[in-house]
């Protein structure tokens, strides 16, 4: 049997959460024993999100295979158990870059190389390849942009071409739109979901499965009324409320019978999904026996997206503990002061993630030394870790100025700098070291402990690496290195022993971690974060 297709669109507005619908329709699915993928679509013309800022664009989410995604990935894996690699996410940019490389080549030789068919086969094969691997049951297939959207016609149109080809029962629409307050006038409006349901229309899609969102219950005259002007049948009106955790969606859809009516159009059968894991994990977030609170000292935290995979990573370590996570987002240069202290003293724990320029290092390395002076639990993830060593270096073995090329490239002790890979490599588009690379760890390490093993896969995102020049001074002085790469060449994982959890990692764990398998060092640091809390 070849693979069904279920395709998300979205309507009115951005940010409806197409992304988590899209995953958590995944999750029922698996849940019911079937087998599924997922890809996204993104119709703007960069050709991976690598190149945006996350003010932009929010976290880049790095699959094993090393591509640079959109975060919506991030949320099919934690919710899902699809494989995800660079063929699970398409940009306008790279099928154009396919086309006119095809164009160039002479593929096309004679024919006007246009939208309809040339596009839209690039979009529908895409989707096709992504069917087709795994004996995958059903491939849930998220468009972004909303509907109406210039940008997003080749997709939508490509879909609409794919029902016609597939036919009914291996094609679903489901369609994200919101039903508003308006608190002048103290009602819930249904016109901009007819608006949005028209507009997909007008392509030639009828939508089969409407998710409404709403920030409260939407009454049943209502849904009654939206059924009747959009043309879906009444249990198809899916109440898509405002949720305090994120894992609840899935039952909030289940409840309301999406995953049966998903298996009814699809004409598929299965056994009743086991929602139990689920259940547990919501059951927990709203009855924590605590709280632990970190402060994320970053650059982009005015921007919660931007740490999308980072801020879930700590709510699955939370979670294992029985604790209710409190972030405080502590944005990096407004700790360059000097009674930086006093932002930072009501912290479990201190991390500090990923980032990219000089803006708000010297903060950041305040943060860390704090941590490390005050036995403060602190996790560095990639230039979190690269921070620490230069911190370590500076504060501990007395090499004034150390810094890293990236950030002062005429500094007397370059601690990190550009890897040895990438010398002479300016262009930017997907340059860095990427994706699954192995690490060994020294079995007496935290990190070791943490994991229970001393061999692990983890992604990365990096330009610039530990310089093993100063790795005596700087060993001399404390710090352990204790993960490398499986060569030796990188250093992956470094450490502070006298400290109840002092960890860096030039990898970034976050895009590993699921509500139902939480990361061990995430799940170690915020233990350690508690148990600093209690002391
Ligand atoms: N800017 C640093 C580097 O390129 C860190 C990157 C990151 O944190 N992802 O190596």
């Amino acid at each position: 049997m070849s693979a069904k297709y279920i395709f998300v669109t979205g309507g009115v507005v951005s940010s409806l959460g197409k992304g988590l619908a899209a995953a958590s329709i995944g999750c029922l699915l698996e849940a019911r024993g079937l087998r599924v993928n997922m890809m996204k679509f993104d119709p703007y013309l960069n050709v991976d999100p690598g190149t945006m800022s996350p003010f932009q664009h929010g976290e880049v989410f790095v699959t094993d295979d090393g591509a640079e995604t959109d975060l919506d990935l991030g949320h099919y894996e934690r919710f899902t158990h699809a494989k995800l690699s660079r063929d699970n996410n398409l940009t306008t940019g790279r099928i154009y870059e396919q086309i006119i490389t095809k164009e160039r080549r002479g593929d096309y030789l004679g024919k006007t190389v246009q939208v309809i068919p040339h596009v839209t086969n690039e979009i529908k094969n895409a989707a096709k390849k992504v069917a087709a691997t795994d004996n995958v049951d059903v491939v849930l297939v998220e468009i972004g942009g909303t509907v109406g959207d210039i940008e997003s016609l080749p997709f939508l149109e490509a879909i609409r071409q794919m029902r016609q080809e597939l036919g009914r029962d291996n094609t679903c629409f489901v369609h994200v739109t919101l039903v508003p307050w308006i608190a002048a006038a103290q009602e819930l409006k249904t016109k901009p979901t007819q608006h949005s349901v028209k507009e997909m229309l007008s392509i030639g899609i009828q939508p089969d499965i409407l998710l409404c969102r709403a920030d409260r219950d939407v009454p049943q005259e209502m849904r009654e009324k939206i059924a009747a002007f959009c043309n879906v049948e009444q249990a198809a009106v899916i109440i898509a409320r405002d949720v305090p955790s994120i894992y609840e969606v899935p039952l909030n859809f289940a409840e309301q019978g999406v995953d049966e009516l998903v298996m009814k159009y699809l004409r598929l059968d299965s056994k009743p999904a086991d929602l139990s894991k689920w259940q547990d994990i919501v059951y927990r977030s709203y009855n924590p026996k605590d709280t632990v609170e970190i402060g994320i000292v970053g650059k982009y935290v005015e921007y919660e997206d931007s740490y999308k995979s980072l801020k879930e990573s700590l709510v699955h370590g939370a979670l294992a503990e029985n604790l209710k996570l409190k972030v405080t987002w502590v944005e990096a240069s407004g700790l360059e002061v000097e009674d930086y202290a006093s932002q930072l003293s009501g912290f479990d724990g201190i991390l500090v993630p990923g980032g990219f320029g000089k803006r708000g290092i010297e903060g950041m390395l305040n943060a860390i030394r704090y941590a490390r002076e005050n036995k403060v639990p602190y996790f560095g993830i990639c230039l979190g870790m690269q921070t620490a060593c230069i911190e370590y270096a500076r504060n501990v073995a007395g090499l004034q100025n150390a810094n890293s090329g990236e950030f002062d490239p005429a500094t007397p002790y370059r601690i990190i700098y550009k890897l040895r890979e990438l010398t002479g490599v300016e262009e930017m588009g997907g340059t860095m070291r990427l994706g699954a690379w192995e690490c060994v760890m020294q079995p007496d390490s935290l990190a070791a402990k943490a994991y229970g093993t001393t061999k692990i896969s983890e992604r990365h995102r990096h330009r610039y690496e530990f310089n093993r020049e100063f790795e005596k001074p700087l060993t001399d002085a404390g710090l352990r290195l204790t993960g490398a790469s499986e060569s030796g060449t990188y250093v992956e994982i470094v450490e502070i022993p006298d400290h109840p959890f002092f960890v860096g990692c030039q990898f970034h764990p976050e895009f590993k971690s699921k509500p139902l398998e939480p990361h061990p060092l995430f799940h170690a640091f915020v233990k350690a974060s508690y148990a600093n809390k209690k002391a």
